[in-house]
């Protein structure tokens, strides 16, 4: 398939100067190893509204999005025959990739942290330039480089829930593998955004006892409930919990605090919420030793957690209001109106129809 006489837009994101300003760009044909995506949905993270706003950088200019998902259009020569659960990859296949590429068998991914390898390539993060574009989300097409997972995704789940995947879901999938068993235990999940509402099913579905969600915001307690919650909870209340297990979705402080102060002899705090600067965590390190807690970050995920996003999303997609988390849809052609309402109304997630 030739494709060099087609032409894609995108959006190029430039903090520095005019924002947001879309460009048409003659499409690529894949090289060795790529396979060329027409995105079908993007959802806004909110690590893209925060760098819309000013409150983290990036490379510059870039395209921004990286919850997405699409499908084959073109594969390049020696592009992968099979997705990362084993299935074939033809033509108009729904696939979902990972927010990174890196070589496997990297001495980091070989400690199962490929997200955080020396060649690291990452998707709605890296520098646009005249030779090299297509790597964000917020554009008709991908071009997926040499050694991106992929995943393909049953056609049977809607697609803002596909979009989900590849941040949230599989960020949430990597939070539970490193919280270990939880059936039977009582888990905090700290932060009720999108986040927190794939915490509360996946802590469910796993056998959690009781699954307690802590936010400021009633409306999210109720949507809690939705996602599998046992327990809502105002902020203030977690100090009189009793937990195994926390997964912080927030990045607040005060919550990172208040949740270590909930957590039991032998509990483990999963923190991946503070992924933008803040003020530091008072943490309380006899109170660590005594009871002999543990802390672990995760930022981002790997191959394995990607997978396990997919499956669940395709497991549970039917049993909790997943598409509903995307309150707010925009075309592609309005795309800084979408950042504009992310910013100002907060929803779960605002959706780029492309
Ligand atoms: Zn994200």
């Amino acid at each position: 398939m030739n494709r060099s006489d087609s032409t894609g837009r995108l959006w190029a994101f430039n903090a520095e100067k005019e924002g947001l300003q879309a460009e048409e760009r003659r499409l690529p044909a894949p090289g060795t190893g790529e396979i060329l995506i027409a995105n079908e949905y993007v959802t806004l993270c909110r690590s893209d509204l925060k760098t819309y706003a000013g409150a983290r950088k990036e490379k510059n200019p870039t395209i921004l999005g990286h919850e997405v998902s699409g499908r084959i259009v073109d594969m390049g020569p020696g592009a992968p025959e099979k997705d990362e659960r084993g299935a074939p990859l033809r033509l108009g296949d729904r696939l979902t990739w990972a927010v990174f590429a890196s070589a496997p068998g990297s001495a980091m991914d070989e400690r199962g942290m490929p997200q955080k390898a020396a060649d690291l390539f990452k998707y709605g993060h890296e520098q646009l330039t005249p030779q090299s574009a297509w790597h964000g989300g917020l554009a008709t097409h991908t071009l997926l480089r040499r050694h991106t997972p992929i995943v393909k995704v049953a056609d049977a789940v809607p697609v803002k829930v596909a979009a989900l995947i590849n941040c949230a879901v599989a960020t949430m999938a990597g939070g539970m593998r490193l919280a270990g068993a939880v059936s039977g235990k009582r888990v905090l999940i700290s932060g009720g955004g999108t986040l927190g509402m794939f915490a509360c099913a996946m802590a469910r579905e796993a056998g959690a006892a009781e699954v307690c969600l802590a936010d400021p915001k009633s409306a999210r307690l109720e949507w809690g409930r939705r996602f599998g919650a046992s327990q809502g909870l105002e902020p203030e209340q977690v100090a009189g919990l009793e937990v195994d297990v926390v997964l912080e979705t927030s990045g607040v402080p005060s919550a990172m605090e208040s949740g270590l102060k909930a957590l039991q002899t032998g509990g483990v705090a999963i923190w991946v919420g503070a992924v933008f600067p803040q003020p530091a965590v008072k943490v309380d390190a006899e109170q660590v030793i005594r009871r002999l807690l543990t802390i672990r970050g995760l930022h981002n995920y790997n191959r394995e957690d990607l997978v396990r996003a997919v499956t669940f999303v395709e497991d549970h997609h039917h049993q909790y209001p997943m598409a509903a988390l995307v309150e707010e849809e925009y075309d592609l052609s309005a795309v800084p109106a979408a950042f504009d309402c992310g910013i100002k109304q907060s929803p779960f997630r605002v959706g780029v129809k492309i």
